[in-house]
C-alpha cells in the first residue's frame, strides 16, 4: 500500500502547504463577516480596535492586523444571563454538546458546540487518529476522564474509526491492565505520565507488558510523549510504538496528530482552523520553517457555536515544515511547554518540560521524575533555580558527580544555572493523569 493511500483525506491531507492559505480565504472572510454581524464578543471588540467594517478586516494575508483574543477575555463576558460569555451566537437551544475545561480559578470554562461543530471535530480527530495509524478492528483501550471535557469527542471519533473501543476509564490501572492482558488490545490512548505510571506498576508486580499484544500508544492530554527519552522508555517498557496528538478546548479536539514517521505532530484541522506561530513576548509572527519555535495562535474559519479569532493558545512549539515521507504536507509540531508554567531565570526562559528533558538524557541513572521548586513566587526567577532530580530504583542520592554533571548539560543547553538536588526513586509524587513539574510550595 502506497503511503498516500492511508490519509484518511487525501484530497486535504496531500493538498500543497503552500495552497492551504488561497483555499481557507474565501471560508476566513465570511467567518469574520459573521463575527462582525452575529457575535457581539467580536463586534465590540474588532469596532474597539478601529475596524469599522468588514471591508476594514480584508483577508487572511491581512490578519496579523487583527487583536489576539485571550482566554481571560472570554471569562470576563460571563454573567448568570450568559454563563458561555459573549462570543456565543445561537441560543442554547441550538446548541448540541456544551463541554468544560477545568479551569485552574475553580469556574469552568464552557465549549458549545453544535451538531455541526461536533461532525467538524470528528473530521479533525479522525485525520489526526488516522496519521498514527488507528484504522478499523483496532482494539483500543482508553482511559481519558472524557465525560465533560473535549476529549469526549474522541469517543464518537473511535466510533466513525470503526475500533473495538475499550473504555476502562481514567485512574483504573488495574482494569486497563486487564484489558490489555485479557482481551489482548494493541492500541492504547493515554497521557505519557499514566503511561510511565503503568510501565512502573507492571514491574512491580512482575508483569512483562512488552509479552502482550500492545502495538501502539497514543499519548495527549500533556507534552512528555515527544521527548526522546520519554519516549524511548515508554516503547521499552510497553514494546509498542509511541505517537502523540494534541488539541486545544476553545478551538478543536486532536488538531494535531503524528504519523508513524515520529517526526512531530501534522496538523490536522485544515479547512477548519488557521493557526499562527508568533513570538509569545511580542506577538510579531515567527516565520514558518524548519526548527522554527513560538507559541500557537488559532482562527476558526468555519465554526458555529463560539468562533474565536487568533486565539493565544499559550502551547509553545518546535515546527518542522521539510517533507514527511507519510504523504501528509502539513506543517508539525512538537509541544515544548505551555507558556504558562514558563519561568523566566535572569531573562532566559526556562520550560520544565524542557528542564525534565535533559534531566532525561542521564537515564538510566534517573527515574525521569523530576520537580522544579522555585524559591520565590511568580515567573521571575532568580539564579540557581532549585531542581529535585529522582535516581533510578536503587540508584544513590549521594553521587555528587552525577549532580554536578546534570548541572552542567543543563547549564550548556538552557543557559541557565540550577541547584540539582538528587532524592530517591519514587519520592516525588506520582499523578495517573499529567505531571506536575512545578512544586510551588516552598514559595515564598
Ligand atoms: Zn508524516
Amino acid at each position: 500500500m502506497n503511503a498516500v493511500a492511508r490519509l484518511t483525506d487525501p484530497e486535504v491531507e496531500a493538498r500543497p502547504w503552500s495552497q492551504q492559505a488561497a483555499v481557507d480565504d474565501p471560508a476566513y472572510r465570511r467567518e469574520v463577516a459573521h463575527l462582525f454581524a452575529d457575535s457581539r464578543f467580536y463586534k465590540k471588540k474588532l469596532t474597539d480596535a478601529g475596524f469599522r467594517s468588514v471591508a476594514d478586516i480584508g483577508g487572511l494575508a491581512d490578519i496579523a492586523a487583527l487583536p489576539f483574543t485571550e482566554k481571560d477575555e472570554l471569562r470576563a463576558t460571563r454573567t448568570p444571563d450568559e454563563p458561555v460569555g459573549t462570543h456565543l451566537i445561537p441560543p442554547l437551544s441550538e446548541i448540541a454538546r456544551i463541554f468544560s475545561t477545568s479551569g485552574t480559578t475553580g469556574t469552568p470554562s464552557y465549549v458549545p458546540l453544535t451538531r455541526e461543530d461536533l461532525a467538524d471535530w470528528v473530521t479533525v480527530s479522525r485525520r489526526s487518529y488516522g496519521a498514527s495509524g488507528v484504522t478499523a478492528g483496532n482494539r483500543l483501550v482508553s482511559t481519558y476522564g472524557a465525560g465533560p471535557f473535549v476529549a469526549g469527542v474522541t469517543l464518537d471519533t473511535f466510533n466513525a474509526i470503526g475500533v473495538t473501543h475499550i473504555p476502562v476509564g481514567a485512574s483504573a490501572t488495574d482494569r486497563l491492565v486487564a484489558a490489555v492482558r485479557l482481551l489482548h488490545a494493541d492500541t492504547v490512548a493515554l497521557t505519557p505520565s499514566y503511561a510511565l505510571h503503568i510501565a512502573e506498576w507492571c514491574a512491580e508486580r512482575g508483569i512483562e507488558l512488552r509479552a502482550e499484544k500492545v502495538e501502539r500508544l497514543l499519548v495527549a492530554g500533556e507534552p512528555g510523549g515527544g521527548e526522546p527519552a520519554t519516549r524511548a522508555r515508554l516503547e521499552e517498557a510497553w514494546g509498542a510504538d509511541v505517537t502523540e496528538a494534541m488539541g486545544i478546548g476553545d478551538i478543536c479536539v486532536s488538531l494535531w496528530g503524528e504519523c508513524t514517521e515520529k517526526h512531530g505532530m501534522h496538523f490536522s484541522g485544515r479547512g477548519f482552523v488557521h493557526f499562527e506561530l508568533i513570538d509569545p513576548d511580542t506577538g510579531a509572527p515567527v516565520e514558518m520553517k524548519d526548527g522554527a519555535e513560538g507559541e500557537l495562535v488559532y482562527t476558526h474559519l468555519r465554526h458555529r457555536a463560539a468562533p474565536l479569532l487568533r486565539f493565544r493558545s499559550r502551547d509553545h512549539v518546535v515546527v518542522w515544515t521539510s517533507a514527511c515521507a507519510c504523504g501528509r504536507t502539513a506543517p508539525r509540531v512538537r509541544c515544548i511547554g505551555r507558556t504558562d508554567d514558563m519561568l523566566i531565570v535572569r531573562g532566559v526562559n526556562v520550560f520544565p518540560t524542557a528542564l525534565r528533558q535533559i534531566v532525561n538524557e542521564f537515564s538510566p541513572a534517573v527515574s525521569g521524575t523530576i520537580a522544579v521548586r522555585p524559591r520565590i513566587k511568580g515567573f521571575r526567577q532568580d539564579p540557581p533555580l532549585p531542581v529535585v532530580v529522582e535516581v533510578a530504583e536503587g540508584g544513590s542520592t549521594t553521587d555528587a558527580a552525577l549532580a554536578e554533571r546534570i548541572r552542567a548539560r543543563v547549564r550548556e543547553a538552557l543557559t541557565v544555572a540550577t541547584e540539582i538536588t538528587l532524592v530517591p526513586y519514587a519520592s516525588l509524587p506520582r499523578t495517573t493523569y499529567k505531571a506536575h513539574l512545578v512544586d510551588w510550595s516552598g514559595a515564598a
